[in-house]
Protein backbone atom coordinates (compact mmCIF):
# COMPACT_ATOMS: atom_id res chain seq x y z
CA UNK A 1 0.00 0.00 0.00
CA UNK A 2 0.71 3.53 -0.41
CA UNK A 3 2.47 5.31 2.64
CA UNK A 4 -0.36 8.53 2.05
CA UNK A 5 -3.35 4.80 2.56
CA UNK A 6 -1.26 3.97 5.88
CA UNK A 7 -1.49 6.91 7.07
CA UNK A 8 -5.16 6.84 6.29
CA UNK A 9 -6.20 3.60 7.66
CA UNK A 10 -6.48 3.52 11.53
CA UNK A 11 -6.13 0.17 11.97
CA UNK A 12 -2.08 0.28 10.68
CA UNK A 13 -1.78 3.76 11.13
CA UNK A 14 0.94 4.97 14.20
CA UNK A 15 1.67 8.35 13.20
CA UNK A 16 4.47 10.23 14.30
CA UNK A 17 5.75 6.61 16.01
CA UNK A 18 6.23 5.04 12.36
CA UNK A 19 10.46 4.08 12.35
CA UNK A 20 12.79 5.43 9.67
CA UNK A 21 13.47 2.28 8.42
CA UNK A 22 9.38 1.62 8.32
CA UNK A 23 9.37 4.99 6.82
CA UNK A 24 11.81 4.17 3.87
CA UNK A 25 10.12 1.03 3.72
CA UNK A 26 6.23 1.95 2.98
CA UNK A 27 7.08 5.45 0.86
CA UNK A 28 6.16 7.77 3.88
CA UNK A 29 9.23 10.16 3.75
CA UNK A 30 7.79 13.17 3.80
CA UNK A 31 4.71 12.65 4.58
CA UNK A 32 5.78 12.97 8.20
CA UNK A 33 7.49 15.70 10.07
CA UNK A 34 11.25 14.08 10.94
CA UNK A 35 10.49 13.64 14.30
CA UNK A 36 9.67 10.07 15.51
CA UNK A 37 8.02 9.48 19.24
CA UNK A 38 7.10 5.94 21.39
CA UNK A 39 3.39 4.85 21.96
CA UNK A 40 4.09 5.78 25.34
CA UNK A 41 4.98 9.66 24.00
CA UNK A 42 2.33 9.75 21.86
CA UNK A 43 -0.24 8.69 24.62
CA UNK A 44 1.05 11.23 27.28
CA UNK A 45 0.73 14.24 24.55
CA UNK A 46 -2.62 12.85 23.60
CA UNK A 47 -3.99 12.96 27.61
CA UNK A 48 -2.34 16.20 28.09
CA UNK A 49 -4.83 17.60 25.13
CA UNK A 50 -7.42 15.59 26.45
CA UNK A 51 -7.15 16.86 29.93
CA UNK A 52 -7.27 20.27 28.74
CA UNK A 53 -10.91 20.02 27.07
CA UNK A 54 -13.38 21.49 29.90
CA UNK A 55 -16.25 20.21 28.27
CA UNK A 56 -16.96 16.35 28.53
CA UNK A 57 -18.47 16.14 25.24
CA UNK A 58 -15.28 17.80 23.51
CA UNK A 59 -13.61 15.03 25.42
CA UNK A 60 -16.32 12.13 23.84
CA UNK A 61 -15.12 13.74 20.44
CA UNK A 62 -11.21 14.01 20.56
CA UNK A 63 -11.61 10.38 21.59
CA UNK A 64 -13.90 9.30 18.48
CA UNK A 65 -11.41 11.24 16.02
CA UNK A 66 -8.49 9.34 17.78
CA UNK A 67 -10.09 5.94 17.18
CA UNK A 68 -10.87 6.91 13.31
CA UNK A 69 -6.97 8.04 13.10
CA UNK A 70 -5.37 5.47 14.95
CA UNK A 71 -7.08 2.65 16.69
CA UNK A 72 -3.94 0.88 18.91
CA UNK A 73 -3.38 4.78 20.22
CA UNK A 74 -6.80 4.80 20.94
CA UNK A 75 -7.20 1.52 23.18
CA UNK A 76 -3.84 2.24 24.62
CA UNK A 77 -5.22 4.82 26.30
CA UNK A 78 -8.34 4.03 27.07
CA UNK A 79 -6.33 1.12 28.86
CA UNK A 80 -3.87 2.78 30.44
CA UNK A 81 -5.86 5.42 31.95
CA UNK A 82 -9.96 3.20 31.97
CA UNK A 83 -11.23 5.21 35.37
CA UNK A 84 -10.56 8.60 33.82
CA UNK A 85 -11.56 7.34 30.40
CA UNK A 86 -13.98 4.70 30.96
CA UNK A 87 -16.86 7.49 31.65
CA UNK A 88 -15.61 9.61 28.47
CA UNK A 89 -16.61 6.60 25.93
CA UNK A 90 -19.18 5.83 27.88
CA UNK A 91 -21.80 6.98 30.43
CA UNK A 92 -23.05 9.00 31.48
CA UNK A 93 -20.79 11.56 28.04
CA UNK A 94 -21.65 8.87 25.80
CA UNK A 95 -25.38 9.77 26.55
CA UNK A 96 -25.19 13.71 25.67
CA UNK A 97 -23.32 12.12 22.71
CA UNK A 98 -25.85 10.22 21.56
CA UNK A 99 -28.58 12.86 21.86
CA UNK A 100 -26.20 15.33 19.98
CA UNK A 101 -25.41 12.95 17.58
CA UNK A 102 -26.67 14.25 14.71
CA UNK A 103 -24.82 17.83 15.29
CA UNK A 104 -21.21 16.15 15.92
CA UNK A 105 -21.55 13.70 13.52
CA UNK A 106 -18.83 13.03 11.35
CA UNK A 107 -17.56 9.56 9.59
CA UNK A 108 -20.25 7.02 10.44
CA UNK A 109 -19.58 4.15 12.75
CA UNK A 110 -20.91 1.04 13.00
CA UNK A 111 -23.54 -0.70 10.50
CA UNK A 112 -27.04 1.10 10.30
CA UNK A 113 -30.29 -0.93 9.23
CA UNK A 114 -33.05 0.83 8.40
CA UNK A 115 -36.50 0.04 7.20
CA UNK A 116 -35.65 0.91 3.71
CA UNK A 117 -32.89 -1.74 4.11
CA UNK A 118 -35.97 -4.55 4.91
CA UNK A 119 -35.19 -7.64 2.21
CA UNK A 120 -31.30 -6.79 1.61
CA UNK A 121 -29.90 -7.55 5.74
CA UNK A 122 -27.88 -9.64 3.97
CA UNK A 123 -26.07 -7.73 1.53
CA UNK A 124 -26.18 -4.93 3.83
CA UNK A 125 -23.95 -7.03 6.52
CA UNK A 126 -21.78 -7.74 2.90
CA UNK A 127 -20.64 -4.20 2.87
CA UNK A 128 -19.37 -4.55 6.19
CA UNK A 129 -15.09 -4.61 5.42
CA UNK A 130 -14.52 -7.34 8.09
CA UNK A 131 -16.05 -10.83 6.97
CA UNK A 132 -15.06 -12.49 10.70
CA UNK A 133 -17.49 -10.79 13.06
CA UNK A 134 -17.30 -12.84 16.42
CA UNK A 135 -19.62 -10.05 19.02
CA UNK A 136 -22.58 -7.85 17.31
CA UNK A 137 -24.00 -5.06 19.76
CA UNK A 138 -26.98 -4.31 18.55
CA UNK A 139 -29.91 -1.32 19.19
CA UNK A 140 -32.77 -0.03 18.39
CA UNK A 141 -32.67 3.55 20.55
CA UNK A 142 -35.48 2.69 21.85
CA UNK A 143 -34.37 3.55 25.40
CA UNK A 144 -30.88 4.99 25.40
CA UNK A 145 -29.55 4.51 29.06
CA UNK A 146 -31.97 6.69 31.21
CA UNK A 147 -32.67 9.09 28.13
CA UNK A 148 -35.71 7.21 26.74
CA UNK A 149 -36.11 7.09 22.64
CA UNK A 150 -33.00 8.56 21.01
CA UNK A 151 -33.89 6.78 17.90
CA UNK A 152 -30.73 6.33 14.99
CA UNK A 153 -28.77 8.37 17.45
CA UNK A 154 -28.41 5.38 19.65
CA UNK A 155 -25.85 4.37 17.72
CA UNK A 156 -22.83 5.88 20.37
CA UNK A 157 -24.25 3.00 22.50
CA UNK A 158 -23.08 -0.32 20.23
CA UNK A 159 -20.01 1.79 19.74
CA UNK A 160 -19.01 2.34 23.30
CA UNK A 161 -19.92 -0.67 24.23
CA UNK A 162 -18.20 -2.54 21.58
CA UNK A 163 -14.56 -0.32 22.57
CA UNK A 164 -15.42 -1.90 26.18
CA UNK A 165 -15.52 -5.50 24.75
CA UNK A 166 -12.07 -4.92 23.25
CA UNK A 167 -10.04 -2.23 26.07
CA UNK A 168 -11.81 -4.51 28.99
CA UNK A 169 -12.22 -7.80 27.30
CA UNK A 170 -9.77 -7.89 25.41
CA UNK A 171 -11.76 -8.81 22.39
CA UNK A 172 -9.83 -7.77 18.77
CA UNK A 173 -11.33 -4.87 17.38
CA UNK A 174 -11.31 -6.21 14.17
CA UNK A 175 -14.04 -9.08 15.16
CA UNK A 176 -16.77 -6.24 16.49
CA UNK A 177 -19.41 -5.21 14.83
CA UNK A 178 -21.74 -2.51 15.96
CA UNK A 179 -25.28 -1.92 14.68
CA UNK A 180 -28.32 0.46 15.10
CA UNK A 181 -31.48 -0.73 13.92
CA UNK A 182 -33.71 2.38 12.87
CA UNK A 183 -37.51 1.50 12.58
CA UNK A 184 -38.34 5.39 13.41
CA UNK A 185 -38.64 7.34 16.70
CA UNK A 186 -41.56 8.45 18.63
CA UNK A 187 -39.09 11.23 19.98
CA UNK A 188 -41.27 14.77 18.94
CA UNK A 189 -37.89 16.49 19.79
CA UNK A 190 -35.77 14.51 17.20
CA UNK A 191 -38.91 14.44 15.01
CA UNK A 192 -38.15 17.94 14.47
CA UNK A 193 -34.86 18.28 14.46
CA UNK A 194 -33.30 19.65 11.18
CA UNK A 195 -30.10 17.41 11.81
CA UNK A 196 -31.50 14.64 13.18
CA UNK A 197 -29.76 11.23 11.10
CA UNK A 198 -32.16 8.82 11.31
CA UNK A 199 -35.56 8.23 9.65
CA UNK A 200 -38.06 10.46 10.57
CA UNK A 201 -41.59 8.54 11.37
CA UNK A 202 -42.79 7.37 14.08
CA UNK A 203 -41.47 3.85 15.35
CA UNK A 204 -42.78 0.64 13.16
CA UNK A 205 -44.52 -1.27 15.47
CA UNK A 206 -45.92 -5.22 15.61
CA UNK A 207 -45.39 -7.68 13.04
CA UNK A 208 -43.73 -4.97 11.03
CA UNK A 209 -40.96 -4.64 13.61
CA UNK A 210 -40.92 -8.35 14.19
CA UNK A 211 -40.26 -9.20 10.52
CA UNK A 212 -36.86 -6.87 10.37
CA UNK A 213 -35.47 -7.94 13.01
CA UNK A 214 -36.22 -11.52 12.50
CA UNK A 215 -34.67 -10.97 8.81
CA UNK A 216 -31.47 -9.71 10.42
CA UNK A 217 -31.00 -12.13 13.05
CA UNK A 218 -31.50 -14.75 10.18
CA UNK A 219 -28.72 -12.85 8.52
CA UNK A 220 -26.44 -12.66 10.55
CA UNK A 221 -26.59 -16.24 11.77
CA UNK A 222 -26.12 -16.66 7.27
CA UNK A 223 -23.00 -14.00 7.46
CA UNK A 224 -21.21 -15.06 10.34
CA UNK A 225 -22.24 -18.26 11.53
CA UNK A 226 -23.43 -19.97 15.10
CA UNK A 227 -20.71 -18.70 17.26
CA UNK A 228 -21.26 -15.29 16.49
CA UNK A 229 -22.74 -13.29 19.73
CA UNK A 230 -25.57 -10.63 19.52
CA UNK A 231 -25.73 -8.61 22.57
CA UNK A 232 -29.05 -6.54 22.53
CA UNK A 233 -28.65 -3.33 24.11
CA UNK A 234 -30.90 -0.37 25.55
CA UNK A 235 -34.40 -2.20 23.87
CA UNK A 236 -37.51 -0.67 25.26
CA UNK A 237 -38.69 -3.58 28.11
CA UNK A 238 -41.95 -4.44 26.07
CA UNK A 239 -39.66 -5.57 23.02
CA UNK A 240 -36.42 -6.51 25.41
CA UNK A 241 -37.67 -9.85 27.22
CA UNK A 242 -39.77 -11.04 24.00
CA UNK A 243 -36.37 -10.67 21.39
CA UNK A 244 -34.28 -13.11 24.52
CA UNK A 245 -36.70 -14.96 24.61
CA UNK A 246 -37.60 -15.62 21.07
CA UNK A 247 -33.59 -15.72 19.91
CA UNK A 248 -32.76 -17.48 23.26
CA UNK A 249 -33.23 -20.79 21.83
CA UNK A 250 -31.46 -20.07 17.99
CA UNK A 251 -28.97 -17.91 18.73
CA UNK A 252 -26.07 -16.96 20.95
CA UNK A 253 -28.06 -13.97 22.48
CA UNK A 254 -27.09 -11.68 25.55
CA UNK A 255 -28.97 -9.13 27.09
CA UNK A 256 -26.75 -6.62 29.00
CA UNK A 257 -29.70 -4.74 30.75
CA UNK A 258 -31.48 -7.59 31.95
CA UNK A 259 -28.78 -10.56 32.09
CA UNK A 260 -24.95 -8.12 32.61
CA UNK A 261 -26.79 -6.06 34.95
CA UNK A 262 -28.59 -9.52 37.22
CA UNK A 263 -24.80 -10.91 37.23
CA UNK A 264 -23.20 -7.93 38.25
CA UNK A 265 -25.15 -6.66 40.85
CA UNK A 266 -25.34 -10.41 42.45
CA UNK A 267 -21.56 -10.54 42.70
CA UNK A 268 -21.88 -7.18 45.09
CA UNK A 269 -24.73 -9.20 46.58
CA UNK A 270 -22.36 -12.04 47.40
CA UNK A 271 -19.26 -10.05 47.57
CA UNK A 272 -21.47 -7.85 50.68
CA UNK A 273 -22.34 -11.39 52.43
CA UNK A 274 -18.68 -10.89 53.81
CA UNK A 275 -19.44 -7.77 54.98
CA UNK A 276 -23.22 -8.09 56.62
CA UNK A 277 -23.07 -11.78 56.96
CA UNK A 278 -25.37 -14.70 56.67
CA UNK A 279 -26.08 -16.74 53.42
CA UNK A 280 -28.13 -14.94 50.17
CA UNK A 281 -31.18 -17.26 51.46
CA UNK A 282 -31.01 -15.76 55.06
CA UNK A 283 -31.85 -12.14 53.43
CA UNK A 284 -34.93 -10.47 51.63
CA UNK A 285 -34.76 -8.64 49.13
CA UNK A 286 -37.05 -5.80 48.42
CA UNK A 287 -36.77 -3.92 44.64
CA UNK A 288 -38.01 -0.23 43.67
CA UNK A 289 -38.08 -0.38 40.09
CA UNK A 290 -39.73 -4.39 38.41
CA UNK A 291 -38.47 -3.57 34.61
CA UNK A 292 -35.42 -4.98 32.76
CA UNK A 293 -32.85 -4.32 35.68
CA UNK A 294 -35.04 -5.32 38.94
CA UNK A 295 -36.77 -8.40 37.38
CA UNK A 296 -33.78 -9.31 35.48
CA UNK A 297 -31.06 -9.27 38.71
CA UNK A 298 -33.99 -10.67 41.52
CA UNK A 299 -34.62 -13.82 38.73
CA UNK A 300 -30.60 -14.45 39.08
CA UNK A 301 -30.80 -14.15 43.00
CA UNK A 302 -33.70 -16.95 43.17
CA UNK A 303 -31.67 -19.10 40.91
CA UNK A 304 -28.63 -18.71 42.71
CA UNK A 305 -30.08 -19.28 46.13
CA UNK A 306 -32.54 -22.41 44.78
CA UNK A 307 -28.87 -23.90 43.72
CA UNK A 308 -27.39 -23.03 47.16
CA UNK A 309 -30.18 -24.29 48.92
CA UNK A 310 -31.32 -27.40 46.94
CA UNK A 311 -34.92 -25.86 46.90
CA UNK A 312 -37.22 -25.02 43.88
CA UNK A 313 -36.80 -21.33 42.07
CA UNK A 314 -40.03 -21.13 43.09
CA UNK A 315 -39.40 -21.32 46.68
CA UNK A 316 -36.45 -19.17 46.54
CA UNK A 317 -38.52 -16.48 44.83
CA UNK A 318 -40.83 -15.53 47.74
CA UNK A 319 -38.24 -14.09 50.09
CA UNK A 320 -37.97 -11.62 46.77
CA UNK A 321 -40.27 -8.68 46.32
CA UNK A 322 -40.55 -5.55 43.89
CA UNK A 323 -42.53 -2.46 43.97
CA UNK A 324 -43.31 -0.80 40.45
CA UNK A 325 -45.24 2.02 39.35
CA UNK A 326 -48.42 1.03 40.72
CA UNK A 327 -46.72 -0.12 44.36
CA UNK A 328 -45.73 -3.39 45.50
CA UNK A 329 -46.73 -6.12 43.39
CA UNK A 330 -49.14 -8.97 44.84
CA UNK A 331 -51.15 -11.18 43.33
CA UNK A 332 -54.42 -9.64 44.36
CA UNK A 333 -53.66 -6.79 42.23
CA UNK A 334 -57.03 -5.74 40.58
CA UNK A 335 -55.06 -4.47 37.33
CA UNK A 336 -53.23 -7.24 34.58
CA UNK A 337 -49.87 -8.33 35.76
CA UNK A 338 -47.20 -8.31 32.64
CA UNK A 339 -45.60 -11.51 32.08
CA UNK A 340 -42.09 -10.57 33.54
CA UNK A 341 -43.70 -9.76 36.69
CA UNK A 342 -45.83 -12.29 37.63
CA UNK A 343 -43.29 -14.72 39.35
CA UNK A 344 -42.82 -12.15 42.23
CA UNK A 345 -47.16 -11.52 42.65
CA UNK A 346 -47.01 -12.86 45.90
CA UNK A 347 -49.64 -12.99 48.68
CA UNK A 348 -50.16 -9.77 50.31
CA UNK A 349 -52.37 -7.28 50.77
CA UNK A 350 -51.63 -3.72 48.43
CA UNK A 351 -49.02 -1.36 49.61
CA UNK A 352 -48.99 1.98 47.37
CA UNK A 353 -45.59 3.47 49.36
CA UNK A 354 -42.34 2.53 48.98
CA UNK A 355 -42.01 3.16 52.82
CA UNK A 356 -45.15 0.98 53.97
CA UNK A 357 -43.25 -1.37 52.20
CA UNK A 358 -40.29 -1.57 53.78
CA UNK A 359 -41.91 -1.69 57.32
CA UNK A 360 -44.62 -4.48 56.37
CA UNK A 361 -41.96 -6.93 53.97
CA UNK A 362 -38.89 -5.96 56.37
CA UNK A 363 -35.97 -6.46 53.79
CA UNK A 364 -32.52 -7.09 54.54
CA UNK A 365 -31.49 -5.81 51.17
CA UNK A 366 -32.99 -2.47 49.52
CA UNK A 367 -32.52 -2.11 45.47
CA UNK A 368 -33.63 0.46 43.34
CA UNK A 369 -33.92 -0.41 39.71
CA UNK A 370 -36.95 2.16 38.57
CA UNK A 371 -34.75 5.10 37.05
CA UNK A 372 -36.74 7.87 38.80
CA UNK A 373 -34.26 9.65 41.48
CA UNK A 374 -34.76 10.15 45.12
CA UNK A 375 -36.34 7.86 45.84
CA UNK A 376 -34.72 6.12 48.66
CA UNK A 377 -36.22 8.74 51.16
CA UNK A 378 -34.59 9.95 54.57
CA UNK A 379 -37.85 7.71 55.97
CA UNK A 380 -37.01 5.20 53.69
CA UNK A 381 -33.49 4.66 54.44
CA UNK A 382 -34.19 5.13 58.63
CA UNK A 383 -36.83 2.27 58.03
CA UNK A 384 -34.36 0.05 56.81
CA UNK A 385 -31.89 1.12 59.53
CA UNK A 386 -34.26 0.11 61.41
CA UNK A 387 -34.71 -3.43 60.66
CA UNK A 388 -31.14 -3.99 59.87
CA UNK A 389 -27.44 -3.87 61.95
CA UNK A 390 -26.04 -3.50 58.54
CA UNK A 391 -28.21 -2.50 55.56
CA UNK A 392 -27.63 -3.06 52.23
CA UNK A 393 -28.73 -0.89 50.00
CA UNK A 394 -28.02 -0.61 46.02
CA UNK A 395 -29.54 2.65 44.51
CA UNK A 396 -28.67 1.42 40.82
CA UNK A 397 -30.55 3.99 38.94
CA UNK A 398 -28.76 6.28 36.38
CA UNK A 399 -27.61 8.76 36.01
CA UNK A 400 -26.54 10.54 39.00
CA UNK A 401 -29.60 12.77 39.23
CA UNK A 402 -31.53 10.00 39.11
CA UNK A 403 -30.14 7.88 41.92
CA UNK A 404 -32.19 6.85 44.60
CA UNK A 405 -30.07 8.50 47.19
CA UNK A 406 -26.65 9.80 47.12
CA UNK A 407 -23.43 8.08 49.15
CA UNK A 408 -23.60 10.85 51.60
CA UNK A 409 -27.22 10.15 52.52
CA UNK A 410 -27.35 6.35 52.28
CA UNK A 411 -24.06 6.62 55.49
CA UNK A 412 -25.52 9.49 57.09
CA UNK A 413 -29.64 8.26 57.49
CA UNK A 414 -27.65 4.88 58.90
CA UNK A 415 -25.22 6.70 61.06
CA UNK A 416 -22.29 4.79 58.72
CA UNK A 417 -23.77 1.56 59.43
CA UNK A 418 -25.28 0.68 55.71
CA UNK A 419 -22.72 -1.06 53.15
CA UNK A 420 -23.53 1.06 49.80
CA UNK A 421 -23.29 0.89 46.30
CA UNK A 422 -24.53 2.56 43.10
CA UNK A 423 -25.02 2.68 39.82
CA UNK A 424 -23.70 6.29 38.92
CA UNK A 425 -20.19 6.48 40.40
CA UNK A 426 -20.18 8.84 43.69
CA UNK A 427 -17.23 10.25 45.45
CA UNK A 428 -16.03 8.77 48.72
CA UNK A 429 -17.69 9.99 52.05
CA UNK A 430 -16.21 11.17 54.87
CA UNK A 431 -18.67 10.24 57.89
CA UNK A 432 -18.04 10.38 61.76
CA UNK A 433 -14.36 10.93 60.84
CA UNK A 434 -14.43 7.18 58.89
CA UNK A 435 -13.97 7.39 55.13
CA UNK A 436 -16.49 5.42 53.00
CA UNK A 437 -15.94 4.62 49.80
CA UNK A 438 -19.28 3.29 47.87
CA UNK A 439 -18.97 0.86 44.78
CA UNK A 440 -20.22 0.97 41.34
CA UNK A 441 -22.26 -1.84 40.38
CA UNK A 442 -20.34 -1.03 36.46
CA UNK A 443 -22.09 -3.23 33.75
CA UNK A 444 -18.89 -3.00 32.25
CA UNK A 445 -17.31 -5.26 35.20
CA UNK A 446 -19.28 -7.97 33.68
CA UNK A 447 -19.98 -8.24 29.62
CA UNK A 448 -16.35 -7.91 28.37
CA UNK A 449 -15.12 -10.71 30.77
CA UNK A 450 -18.43 -12.96 29.87
CA UNK A 451 -18.50 -12.05 26.21
CA UNK A 452 -14.81 -13.06 25.82
CA UNK A 453 -15.06 -16.31 27.92
CA UNK A 454 -17.98 -17.23 25.10
CA UNK A 455 -15.81 -16.55 22.74
CA UNK A 456 -12.84 -18.14 23.55
CA UNK A 457 -14.16 -21.58 23.89
CA UNK A 458 -16.81 -21.25 20.95
CA UNK A 459 -19.88 -21.54 23.44
CA UNK A 460 -22.97 -21.60 21.82
CA UNK A 461 -25.68 -20.51 23.67
CA UNK A 462 -25.62 -18.57 26.89
CA UNK A 463 -27.36 -20.12 29.76
CA UNK A 464 -28.21 -18.73 33.34
CA UNK A 465 -25.62 -20.57 34.72
CA UNK A 466 -22.60 -19.02 32.77
CA UNK A 467 -24.18 -15.53 34.34
CA UNK A 468 -23.78 -17.18 37.67
CA UNK A 469 -20.14 -17.97 36.94
CA UNK A 470 -19.33 -14.34 35.82
CA UNK A 471 -20.87 -12.81 39.35
CA UNK A 472 -19.24 -15.53 40.90
CA UNK A 473 -15.55 -14.97 39.45
CA UNK A 474 -16.46 -11.12 39.93
CA UNK A 475 -17.25 -11.48 43.49
CA UNK A 476 -13.95 -13.77 43.95
CA UNK A 477 -12.07 -10.72 42.98
CA UNK A 478 -12.53 -8.66 45.56
CA UNK A 479 -10.20 -8.62 48.20
CA UNK A 480 -9.49 -8.01 51.82
CA UNK A 481 -8.02 -4.51 51.71
CA UNK A 482 -11.14 -3.36 48.90
CA UNK A 483 -13.70 -5.19 52.13
CA UNK A 484 -12.28 -2.80 54.88
CA UNK A 485 -13.08 0.02 53.08
CA UNK A 486 -16.62 -0.93 52.65
CA UNK A 487 -16.60 -2.07 48.67
CA UNK A 488 -18.43 -5.07 47.31
CA UNK A 489 -16.20 -4.19 43.70
CA UNK A 490 -12.93 -4.22 43.07
CA UNK A 491 -10.79 -1.40 41.14
CA UNK A 492 -11.31 -0.91 38.03
CA UNK A 493 -7.67 -0.22 37.72
CA UNK A 494 -7.49 -4.05 37.28
CA UNK A 495 -10.40 -4.74 34.96
CA UNK A 496 -7.93 -6.80 32.46
CA UNK A 497 -7.17 -9.29 35.61
CA UNK A 498 -11.14 -9.48 36.59
CA UNK A 499 -11.85 -10.01 32.60
CA UNK A 500 -9.86 -12.88 32.16
CA UNK A 501 -11.10 -14.56 35.85
CA UNK A 502 -14.32 -13.66 34.37
CA UNK A 503 -13.82 -15.21 31.25
CA UNK A 504 -11.86 -18.19 32.21
CA UNK A 505 -15.23 -18.98 34.83
CA UNK A 506 -17.88 -18.38 32.45
CA UNK A 507 -15.75 -20.63 29.89
CA UNK A 508 -15.41 -23.38 32.54
CA UNK A 509 -19.17 -23.78 32.96
CA UNK A 510 -19.53 -23.93 29.54
CA UNK A 511 -17.20 -26.75 28.93
CA UNK A 512 -19.13 -28.45 31.67
CA UNK A 513 -22.41 -27.43 30.42
CA UNK A 514 -21.04 -29.40 26.91
CA UNK A 515 -22.03 -25.96 25.20
CA UNK A 516 -18.56 -25.17 24.64
CA UNK A 517 -16.99 -26.22 21.15
CA UNK A 518 -13.51 -25.11 20.72
CA UNK A 519 -11.76 -28.47 21.59
CA UNK A 520 -9.71 -29.72 23.43
CA UNK A 521 -10.57 -27.48 26.64
CA UNK A 522 -7.46 -25.47 27.68
CA UNK A 523 -6.15 -26.62 30.70
CA UNK A 524 -5.44 -23.54 32.12
CA UNK A 525 -8.31 -21.28 31.17
CA UNK A 526 -7.20 -17.99 33.04
CA UNK A 527 -3.79 -18.02 31.27
CA UNK A 528 -5.43 -19.44 28.12
CA UNK A 529 -8.08 -15.83 28.23
CA UNK A 530 -4.71 -13.53 29.00
CA UNK A 531 -3.05 -15.09 25.99
CA UNK A 532 -6.55 -14.75 23.69
CA UNK A 533 -6.68 -11.05 24.91
CA UNK A 534 -5.73 -8.13 22.36
CA UNK A 535 -3.02 -5.72 23.50
CA UNK A 536 -2.81 -2.54 21.58
CA UNK A 537 1.08 -1.98 21.50
CA UNK A 538 2.07 -0.98 17.78
CA UNK A 539 3.48 -3.65 15.89
CA UNK A 540 6.81 -3.68 13.29
CA UNK A 541 6.03 -2.89 9.89
CA UNK A 542 8.64 -4.67 7.51
P1 LIG B 1 -37.34 -0.30 32.82
O1 LIG B 1 -37.30 -1.66 32.20
O2 LIG B 1 -38.01 0.79 32.10
O3 LIG B 1 -38.05 -0.48 34.27
C1 LIG B 1 -38.38 0.57 35.13
C2 LIG B 1 -39.24 0.04 36.28
O4 LIG B 1 -39.39 1.05 37.26
C3 LIG B 1 -40.65 -0.36 35.86
O5 LIG B 1 -41.02 -1.53 36.54
C4 LIG B 1 -41.50 0.82 36.31
O6 LIG B 1 -42.82 0.50 36.71
C5 LIG B 1 -40.77 1.23 37.57
N1 LIG B 1 -41.04 2.62 37.94
C6 LIG B 1 -41.00 3.72 37.17
N2 LIG B 1 -41.31 4.81 37.89
C7 LIG B 1 -41.56 4.38 39.14
C8 LIG B 1 -41.94 5.02 40.35
N3 LIG B 1 -42.10 6.34 40.41
N4 LIG B 1 -42.12 4.25 41.45
C9 LIG B 1 -41.94 2.93 41.40
N5 LIG B 1 -41.58 2.27 40.30
C10 LIG B 1 -41.39 2.98 39.18
O7 LIG B 1 -35.88 0.20 33.13
P2 LIG B 1 -34.57 -0.68 33.48
O8 LIG B 1 -33.88 -1.06 32.25
O9 LIG B 1 -34.97 -1.75 34.44
O10 LIG B 1 -33.66 0.41 34.20
C11 LIG B 1 -34.07 1.03 35.40
C12 LIG B 1 -32.94 1.86 35.98
O11 LIG B 1 -31.88 1.01 36.38
C13 LIG B 1 -32.34 2.88 35.03
O12 LIG B 1 -32.15 4.10 35.69
C14 LIG B 1 -31.01 2.30 34.67
O13 LIG B 1 -30.05 3.29 34.40
C15 LIG B 1 -30.66 1.54 35.92
N6 LIG B 1 -29.71 0.45 35.64
C16 LIG B 1 -28.55 0.38 36.36
C17 LIG B 1 -27.63 -0.62 36.12
C18 LIG B 1 -26.38 -0.70 36.93
O14 LIG B 1 -26.27 -0.05 37.91
N7 LIG B 1 -25.43 -1.50 36.55
C19 LIG B 1 -27.89 -1.55 35.12
C20 LIG B 1 -29.09 -1.47 34.42
C21 LIG B 1 -29.98 -0.47 34.69
P3 LIG B 1 -43.95 -0.05 35.70
O15 LIG B 1 -43.49 -1.43 35.34
O16 LIG B 1 -45.17 -0.05 36.53
O17 LIG B 1 -43.97 0.87 34.54
MN1 LIG C 1 -27.81 -0.68 28.40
Amino acid sequence: ASGHSLLRDPRYNKGLAFTEAERDAHYLRGLLPPVILSQEHQEKRLMHTLRQYQVPLHRYMAMMDLQERNERLFYKLLIDHVEELLPVVYTPVVGEACQKYGSIFRRPQGLYISLKEKGKIFEVLKNWPERSIQVIVVTDGERILGLGDLGCQGMGIPVGKLSLYTALGGVRPSVCLPVTIDVGTNNKHLLEDEFYIGLRQRRATGQEYAELLDEFMSAVKQNYGEKVLVQFEDFANHNAFELLKKYGTTHLVFNDDIQGTASVVLAGLVAALRLVGGALADHTFLFLGAGEAGTGIAELIALEVSKKTKAPVEEARKKIWLVDSKGLIVSSRKESIQHFKQPWAHEHEPIKELVDAVKAIKPSVLIGTSGVGKTFTKEVVEAMAALNEKPLILALSNPTSQSECTAEEAYTWTEGRAIFASGSPFDPVKYDGKVFIPGQANNAYIFPGFGLGIIMSGTIRVHDDLLLAASEALAGQVTEENYEKGLIYPPFSNIRKISAHIAANVAAKAYELGLATRLPRPQDLVKYAESCMYTPVYRQYR
